[in-house]
This record gives structure tokens, sequence and C-alpha cells, in this order.
């Protein structure tokens, strides 16, 4: 049986969005009151659907893990938010926000999602603009915008350096106005441990209260998975140290397929690792890369500070290897390209794995206040961390996980392979190929929550009317409950020595150093080895202190981290079996004779959706054949 059914609705691409809307099931006012909707996550695109939902008139109920649903991971998002408004003039439209998108994601990404995640980010901006988001402006009062990695034009909406934030905030202000109307109630510290499905359907959730330790039963006629993305599988990234995969493995678990596992952004400006204490890494925007040149010395192991080398002797290898693009290349292209120039002996720092982003001439042209105006805070936090003032010399940077382009299986809808649960946001596989263009996730967020799923979930929905409330009070509930608990006891029972930290950070080390930049078939073998020997090792040394009846954030970390192991190796089996490079997947055995990635076409261009089969056994592979009517597929080029 045909599993993998993408929904794509006929017509033309520009057209297909539309004709959905236009004829997609409704529920009406009286019904959508009988509807209960789960969703899981508060970050943009989680506020975004729970506040949308209720606003519509259904009945939400909104889990966070964090203490306010202000403090999702969304947060940290610093550069900025795409839109195909063409403001600046500049050519942009909402065709070539799509082209950017597809060519970025190097063919990986299906095409009707992407050109309507860029037909709704004009609404987006609208609607956070109304929401009291507030945008940078120019002179004249009208929303300013930048550029960002792999694009040609102006698209990016910022808020200095905290677009996430003030886009959060806007989120949060929506969500509070509908916690206030009735229509969501608000669940924070809580951890979803598992889904119910009944019959074949998503009808609910296990959670345990963080506070307490509670198990608790929630129901529901659907449920929406807004969880983000799975960056900390490195231990070390980009992400808020919390932000975890337990909530996607765990439907993936009871059915719901995981699409492209293997497709990681490494972001190429992140605070170098200072020490081994380290739990977490910083961004430093790819929007600095607007002004910023990346450059490396000329010579070999060459230790003199930064400013003391002359211009001469200076490598700007962005600029010399993509002229095109020169600072502005895409993430994967500009990770490797400093990976390149650091093993190669050009690193700079103790560590050489180091290269410069260097403001000098952006100041000399435009003025300290100029650049202070666009980055101030970026800067600050860099002085804060390492002590140096960025205005006088320049950031010392090196790439670091950052996001996930891969995530559950989802269709057009935005529905997972088992009905009635849904993924939106970074948790889903869906707008980003094998490589995301800066600033799109926020936009993807934002539009799946407020836009799209509210418009598609209806689909569904129509036809569960009928449906009374669901009870917990079932065998199913009650099963699932049990289950989630004994994991937990079981990871409690072991009483071993080690920390559930010292294993993430040793799981984190493999994956960096085989499933990180560039793999290749000998290494990703190894790693898998490495990781199953970990794996039992964890199983038999884990400790963590305290119970399951209390605030016990070791237990919490110690689940997140079993979960890790399993996805890994999904991870790595997704790497081995895709013999090609693509965006961030690059396997050293594809590359061209100027070391790019070596795409292949002819029998990889689809979406790698993985079936659980059950513990211990084989993954099953089910291809989504991307087929690409408006764009040709060719050799990503950015030079
Ligand atoms: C440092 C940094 C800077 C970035 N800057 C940009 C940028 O400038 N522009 C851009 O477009 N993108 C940026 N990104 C990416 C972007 O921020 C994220 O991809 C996006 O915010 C994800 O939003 P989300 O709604 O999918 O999930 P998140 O914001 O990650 O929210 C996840 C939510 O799920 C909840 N959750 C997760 N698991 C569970 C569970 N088991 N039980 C209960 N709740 C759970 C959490 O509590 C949280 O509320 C950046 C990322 C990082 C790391």
């Amino acid at each position: 049986m045909e599993k993998l059914i993408s929904k794509i609705p006929e017509g033309q691409l520009a057209q297909k969005w539309t004709r959905f809307k236009s004829s997609v099931k409704l529920v009406n006012p009286a019904n959508k009151k009988k509807i209960d909707i789960i969703v899981v996550g508060t970050g943009l695109s989680g506020a975004g659907a729970a506040s949308a939902l209720g606003e519509l008139g259904y009945n939400v109920k909104n889990f966070c893990y964090q203490d306010s649903p202000r403090r999702a991971h969304s947060v940290a998002a610093q550069g900025g938010i795409n839109a195909a408004k063409n403001y600046q003039n500049d050519g942009d439209s909402t065709f070539r926000l799509f082209y950017d998108m597809i060519k970025g994601g190097d063919y990986r990404a299906r095409e009707a999602n992407v050109f309507r995640a860029a037909e709704v980010s004009n609404q987006v901006i609208d609607h956070f603009t109304a929401l009291g988001v507030p945008f940078a402006r120019d002179y004249g009062g009208t929303l300013d915008t930048r550029s960002f990695g792999g694009v040609q034009v102006s698209r990016t909406f910022y808020a200095k350096g905290q677009t996430g934030q003030q886009c959060l905030l806007g989120c949060y202000s929506s969500l509070n106005r509908q916690i206030k109307k009735g229509t969501v109630k608000m669940y924070p510290r809580r951890e979803m441990l598992d889904l119910v499905v009944i019959d074949g359907k998503a009808r609910g959730i296990i959670t345990r209260n963080l506070i307490t330790g509670e198990i608790e039963r929630h129901g529901a006629h659907a449920v929406v998975l807004a969880t983000g993305g799975y960056g900390t599988i490195y231990y070390l990234s980009t992400l808020a140290v919390n932000s975890n995969a337990s909530a996607a493995w765990k439907a993936h678990k009871k059915g719901a397929f995981f699409a492209n596992p293997s497709f990681v952004q490494i972001h190429p400006t992140c605070v170098p690792q200072l020490n081994e204490f380290q739990s977490k890494l910083t961004l430093m925007s790819e929007s600095l890369r607007n002004d910023g040149r990346v450059w490396v010395p000329g010579k070999k192991d060459d230790k003199r500070p930064a400013n003391n080398i002359p211009e001469e002797e200076r490598d700007y290898f962005l600029e010399r290897r993509y002229p095109a693009f020169g600072n502005l290349v895409p993430r994967d292209v500009a990770s490797r390209a400093a990976k390149e120039r650091c093993d190669a002996g050009y690193g700079i720092g103790e560590t050489g794995l180091a290269v410069n982003l260097d403001f000098r001439d952006a100041i000399k042209k435009q003025g300290k206040k100029a650049i202070e105006n666009k980055y101030g805070n970026l800067f600050e936090m860099y002085n804060t961390i390492t002590g140096v003032d960025p205005y006088q010399e320049p950031m010392r940077i090196y790439p670091a996980g950052h996001y996930t382009m891969g995530g559950l299986w989802v269709d057009y809808e935005l529905m997972t392979t088992i009905p009635g649960l849904y993924a939106i946001g970074e948790a889903n596989f869906s707008d980003h190929g094998a490589n995301r263009l800066g600033a799109s996730s926020l936009m993807q967020a934002a539009g799946d929550g407020y836009f799209v799923l509210p418009n598609t979930i209806s689909n569904y929905l129509a036809d569960e009317i009928r449906i009374p409330r669901i009870s917990t009070e079932t065998p199913e509930f009650e099963a699932c409950e049990k289950e989630a608990a004994e994991k937990l006891n079981k990871l409690l029972s072991i009483k071993g020595k080690q920390t559930a930290a010292t294993f993430h950070k040793k799981l984190g080390k493999i994956m960096w150093d085989f499933v990180g930049m560039t793999r290749n078939e000998t290494g990703l073998k190894k790693a898998l080895e490495l990781i199953r020997e970990l794996q039992t090792e964890f199983w038999k040394d884990l400790n963590i202190p305290g119970t399951i009846s209390e605030l016990n954030m070791e237990l919490e970390k110690a689940s997140r981290v079993a979960d890790y192991f399993e996805l890994a190796e999904l991870l790595i089996t997704d790497a081995l079996n895709r013999k090609e490079s693509c965006g961030a997947h690059f396997r050293e055995e594809y590359q061209t004779s100027d070391g790019e990635a070596l795409r292949n076409d002819k029998e990889y261009a689809y979406v790698a959706a993985w079936e659980f089969t059950g513990e211990g056994k084989p993954h099953i592979l089910h291809k989504e054949e991307l087929k690409f009517e408006e764009v040709e597929m060719k050799v990503r080029s950015y030079k």
C-alpha cells in the first residue's frame, strides 16, 4: 500500500494554495466549540497555531516545558525573518523567494509546500506588524530589510539582533488574548512523554508535570506537534540546552514517519568552543555577513594578531571562491569553506579552529554608529563572552550545529502519517530540503502556525464533529500512561555512576566528529558502532538522583538523551543511505574536483521517510519522489 500520500493539490503551482483554501472542508462555528485540539509547543509555530485556532473558536490546550510560553526557543532567533514584499524594488517576488529556497535546499524539498511558504510570508510580516513587533524602519518610516545568505535581494525584516524575541512577544500577546477569552488553556512546565493513538488516530498525549512529577492524561480530537528541532543531538549547538527531539521521536515510534533525519544545518558563524566545560555555543547571526568579511591569514600557522596582518597577506576565502555571492553564500557552503581552511592549517587562535569575521572596512565606510545600530546587541554579546571588542578586532567564529531540516514527514496539509497528528515549524521536514536559507525558519514557523495549519486542519476535523469529547478513561490512555511511567522508572533504577550530561557530551562528540559538516562511509559506520557501545553503557551506568514524583531535571535530561541515542542511529542510517552530497549533507566520496557537493538526482531526488517497525528492528525506507514542474534541477552554484 502506498503510505506516502502528499496530497498536493492539482493545478498550477501559483494557484494550488488558493484553490485548496476554496475547496477545503470547513467546520461551522457551532461545531468548532465542540472540538478540542492539543498544541505542544509555544514557539512561533506553536503559539501562532494555538492563537489562530483559538481565534477560530476551537478549544485549544497548549503545552510547553518552560515556565512561560514566551521562553520557547524561538526567543533566541537573532537575525531576521524573510518575506517577498519587494519593498526595496530589487526584483523580489513570491516566485523568487520560492526559487531561492528550492535552490538553497539543493532541490530536496517539495515544490508545492515551499511555494506556499513563500506565498504566506507577506501575511506573516503584516500580521507581526499589526501585533506590534518593532521591526526596524528606515528614515522614511517604512520597514527596513537586509540580506541573508544564498540570495541576491534584500528581503529580511529584522528587529536589531532580537528578531525571534520580538516576534515571540507578538505571538505571546496573541496567545494571551485567547487565554483570557478562554479558548486556549495553557499548560506550562509540562513535558509530553508520549502520544496516545486510538483506532489509528492521534487522540491525546501523556505529560509529566515538571514541578510535581505527576503523570497526566490529555485527550483531544487532534494533536499538533510544534516542538522544534533536534540540533542538540550534537550536545554543543546554538540551540537552547533543553531543546530536544523526544516528542517527535515518541510520535515516530507510534507511527509517524521521520523524514531526512541526516539533513542537519551547521551554522558557519558561532563563537568557537572556549573550553571543555561548556554546555552550549553562541550564534553570531548570519546578518553580520552583510557587513563583516570572512578571512584567514594567507600563510599557514600565522599567529600574529589579526590587526597586524596586512591586507595583502589576508585570504578572504569566501569572496575568492564565490565572487557572485561573496560572504553571503549559504550556510552549508560557508561552513565547509571555513572547515577546509582550518583543516589545511590556516585557522586562527590557539586551536586553529576559527576564522576572522572582520568589520574594519564596514566601520571605516559606514561609521561605528551605523554598525552599532544594526548589530549593537550582537557585538555586546560577543564582547561579554570573549572579552574582545569586535569594533576594534575581528570576531573569531567557527561552525556549530544549528538547525534541523529533517523532521516528521508531513503532507501538504501538514499532517503526519498518523491521522489527526500534525507537525509544524522546525519539527517537520517540509520546506527547507537539504539546507535552510537564513531567516526562512521564523517565516515558515509563523506561516505554518498562523496561516497554513488553521486552513488545513478543518479538512480532517470536518469529519470529526460527531466524535464526542475524547475520554482519557480508556485502555489506550491507561496503557500509554503506564508505559511512559515505566520508561522513566527504568532510567531511575539504573543507579550507575555517570550523569546524563556526561553521556550526552560523549554522544555529541561522536556525532560531531563523524556525522557533522562532512561524512564518509567508514566514519558513519564507526559512529554507529561507537554509539551502540555508548548506549549500552548508558543503560548500565546512568545515575539519576531523586525520584519521579518531584522536580527532577536529571530525569528530564536522561529521558531526552535516551531518545537521542535512538535518533542518532536513524540519522546515521539515513546519511549512509544517501550516497550523494546535497546541501548540508556532504558525503566526502561524492564531490566535484573543486570540492563542491555532487548531487545524484537520478537516484536520490526523493524525500527519505523512515518507518519505525519495532524496538531493535531495522527501519523501513519509504521514498517520496520529488517532481519539479516549475524549476529545473541545476548544479547549485554561488560562484
Ligand atoms: C541562536 C539561533 C538563532 C536563530 N536565528 C534565526 C533567525 O534569525 N531567523 C530565522 O528564521 N531562524 C532563526 N533560527 C531558527 C529558529 O529560531 C527556529 O527554527 C524556530 O524558532 C523554531 O520555532 P518552532 O516554533 O518550530 O519551535 P521552538 O521555538 O523551538 O519551540 C519548541 C516548543 O516546543 C516545546 N516542547 C518541545 N518538546 C516538548 C515536549 N516534549 N513537551 C512539551 N513541550 C515541548 C518547547 O517548550 C517550546 O515551547 C535561529 C536558531 C538559533 C538556535
